[in-house]
């Protein structure tokens, strides 16, 4: 038997949360945290305080699996942080579960991180060389060596200082005994909402989502650069940083945020995927009887290039939603066994069709092209794949985990040879100016894994990276 694993990337994605001001506040992080499990499934962790002291449970897998009724009592108090934490190969160590919890000279601190920074390993060397000794592999523990570390007695202060230090992308939620704070990169690369919750209570999260659980209502995002402090002079905002052109990263709205999140132009992102599923349409029209989505996630772009082009939509691809992150393969080979473990094509609706396949995105290209395979060996005559992304030519340093130049499909192949190589009978992305289109107030938004354009620069080891392709 061996082991097969359901996605290979490296690098992180996360989700974070945030409770101020409400009784038993980790058992509302608890249920933040369940709405955002798509955005991690490796660790889960919350951090609580009573006012006087912060607790923290956390461990490796799901929300439901990691807290029992007896963890979230044990985690006192009115505010409380949480992470969920995606990684894989290489960072799966049990140490690198969030939110980290330091105790050092200035009294406590809990931090819960989502981005990357991209000059972690220069300010790693640098603090190891201070002495700071490093418990975890994560970004986000520089922020803690770094706040220590300051001169400074001042907690503020010191934080500033050390935020002053920190490239790329940071939206991180932080507690201390009594205060909760929240602040994101001056790009504002990846997602970080303020709700409320009545009663004066508030809720951080990374997406909308998170809050429709709890029946609290979105007030505003944590902007670029800002540091939003909440404690029992209520809630405070401070921007100490040049301004910087805002970069919210795109491909939430693609593929990552749940369908049901509201971006922060206010419409949903399932609202924005059928937009982009209609430019789709537009601008890769297909001779065809029916179109279909990869679900979960090409689902509504699916729906919007059904609507444009007039073709009806149809559930010809099924998915087993009860997939973990690895599973058990017979000694006997079967022939794309993780695709179908994964996914089913349906022949009665498929058997003699031409048919339009939406995914979000090609990233390998793996899953797309034994999707190809799996919809023609179900009895369809043509397949014409389409992508509501453009052509994913440059990796992400900010936070989104896709691969190396080495492994993405479209930084090194012609749109034709990838069409060749997934077997369609046509291929065709939406176009970065298409996506421009779609997106609202499109100049705020990183479009690097499209364009390359890297606002905070690439990390010293990109060059290595390089190398190593
Ligand atoms: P592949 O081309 O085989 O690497 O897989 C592409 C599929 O993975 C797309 O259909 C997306 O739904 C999904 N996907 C895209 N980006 C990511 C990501 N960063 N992590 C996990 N899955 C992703």
């Amino acid at each position: 038997m061996t082991l097969a694993a359901t996605k290979d990337r490296t690098g992180e994605q996360c989700g974070v949360v945030g409770v101020f001001n409400a009784p038993e506040a980790a058992k509302l992080a608890y249920l933040a945290l369940y709405a955002l499990q798509h955005r991690g499934q490796e660790s889960a962790g919350i951090a609580a305080s009573d006012g006087r002291r912060v607790r923290l449970h956390k461990a490796p897998g799901l929300v439901a699996d990691v807290f029992g009724e007896p963890d979230l009592e044990a985690l006192r108090g009115h505010m409380a942080i949480g992470h969920v934490r995606y990684s894989t190969t290489g960072s799966t160590h049990p140490h690198n579960a969030q939110p980290l919890l330091a105790r050092y000279h200035g009294g406590s601190l809990a931090i819960a991180h989502n981005g990357n920074l991209t000059n972690a390993d220069e300010l790693r060397r640098e603090m190891e060389k201070r002495g700071a000794i490093f418990q975890t592999s994560t970004d986000s523990e520089i922020l803690l060596h770094l706040v220590a570390h300051t001169s400074s007695p001042d907690f503020d202060e010191a934080l500033l200082l050390s935020l002053m230090r920190l490239k790329g992308a940071y939206s991180i939620v932080l507690l201390t005994p009594d205060r909760l704070l929240a602040f994101r990169d001056p790009h504002g690369f990846r997602p970080l909402e303020i709700g409320e919750l009545g009663d004066g209570g508030y809720i951080l999260a990374s997406e909308t989502c998170a809050m429709d659980i709890l029946g609290a209502h979105r007030v505003r995002e944590v902007e670029p650069g800002e540091i939003v402090t909440f404690s029992s002079e209520g809630m405070s905002s401070q921007t100490p940083f040049a301004r910087s052109r805002p970069a919210f990263c795109v491909f939430e709205n693609i593929y990552f945020s749940r369908p049901d999140s509201v971006s922060a132009s206010g419409k949903s992102i399932c609202e924005i995927r059928a937009d982009l599923g209609r430019e789709l349409a537009r601008e890769h029209p297909a001779d065809a009887d029916l179109v279909l989505g990869v679900p979960d996630s090409a689902m509504p772009a699916a729906i919007g290039y059904s609507r444009e082009s007039g073709l009806p939509f149809d559930l010809g691809l099924i998915r087993n939603h009860y997939v973990g992150r690895t599973f058990i393969e017979p000694r006997q080979h079967i022939r794309d066994f993780g695709a179908k473990v994964k996914y089913n094509a349906v022949r009665g609706m498929l058997e003699g069709k031409r048919v339009v396949v939406v995914d979000d995105s090609i990233v390998r290209g793996t899953t797309i092209g034994k999707i190809v395979k799996m919809v023609r060996g179900a009895g369809a005559t043509e397949v014409h794949v389409r992508s509501s992304a453009p052509p994913l030519a440059h990796p992400c340093y900010y936070g989104v985990d896709t691969p190396s130049y080495g492994e993405l499909v479209a930084a090194n192949l012609e749109v034709e040879e990838i069409r060749q190589q997934i077997g369609a009978d046509t291929l065709g992305y939406l176009s970065i100016e298409g996506l421009a289109k779609v997106m609202p107030n499109s100049a705020s938004y990183c479009f690097a894994c499209f364009n390359g354009d890297y606002l905070a620069g690439r990390p010293e080891s990109f060059t290595k990276a390089i190398m190593e392709d």
